[in-house]
């Protein structure tokens, strides 16, 4: 028996969003992961976008751009319907330091958003770093690692994965100021021993940097941020929602 016609209404979305990756996919098409600021992290097929240059001609990552995504509920993809570019930032794209660490924080993005949710906090800190690594002047270069880590330890704030770095996660007790502590990543932060704190150490000035960098202080890391970005790291595998690409 034939099936009846069904038409499913096509969802149109209009949003500013970023390229956090692209892949190709068949003989001229891409398939791009977008992070909207209305709908959250989206996976669409940009037809033809290998073909023709001028179709999509800002699919790049870094910029902030305006898409239309068609979707379909019997479809896992959208479609992009129309790209175009918002706000540009060459500042990143001259420099191999921004570069990378605007590279990182999107590879951190793909890990920490969820799909098809607004994230509006997760939005804004993204961007606030992407326009700060912009914007960094040349004499700047210190800085990259030291914005990178605090934006890190935000953006994990910013999807409920926050590391406590004043108090033990179990007990509550505050951190001795002027010793050192055990930071557990897999237990969420600082755990005092008495309550069992294992795990690797943390000087009493290490911590308080950690703390100045997520409160915004793009100086608080510039004498070292490789620790702090290595524990926001290792805190979005504890969690690992699996973005594989
Ligand atoms: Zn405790």
């Amino acid at each position: 028996m034939p099936r009846p016609a069904t038409r499913l209404a096509l969802q149109r979305l209009d949003s500013t969003a970023l390229l956090v990756s692209r892949h190709p996919i068949g003989e001229a098409d891409l398939v791009v992961r977008l992070f909207t600021e209305s709908s959250g992290m989206i996976g669409v097929i940009a037809r033809n976008a290998r073909r023709s240059a001028k179709r999509f001609g800002a699919l790049e990552p870094m910029h902030v751009l305006k898409v239309r995504v068609e979707s379909s509920p019997l479809r896992d993809l959208g479609t992009l319907a129309e790209a175009s570019l918002e706000r540009p930032r060459i500042g990143i794209t001259a420099r191999l330091d921004t570069l990378e660490a605007a590279g990182q924080a999107l590879r951190w993005l793909r890990r920490a958003a969820p799909t098809r949710s607004s994230e509006p906090e997760l939005w804004r800190e993204v961007n606030a770093l992407l326009d700060e690594l912009d914007a960094l002047p040349a004499t700047g270069a210190k800085r990259v690692g030291s914005l990178l880590a605090g934006s890190g330890l935000r953006m994990l704030a910013a999807t409920g994965w926050a590391l406590e770095l004043s108090r033990c996660v179990r007990c509550e007790k505050a951190c001795p100021e002027r010793s050192r502590s055990i930071l557990d990543v897999a237990a969420g932060g600082i755990v005092c021993r008495a309550c069992g704190g294992r795990g690797e150490v943390l000087s009493a000035a290490e911590r308080h940097a950690f703390l100045r960098a997520a409160d915004g202080d793009p100086d608080a890391l510039v004498e070292g941020s490789s620790r702090a970005i290595d524990v926001v790291e290792r805190a979005l595998e504890v969690h690992g929602r699996g973005e594989a690409t």
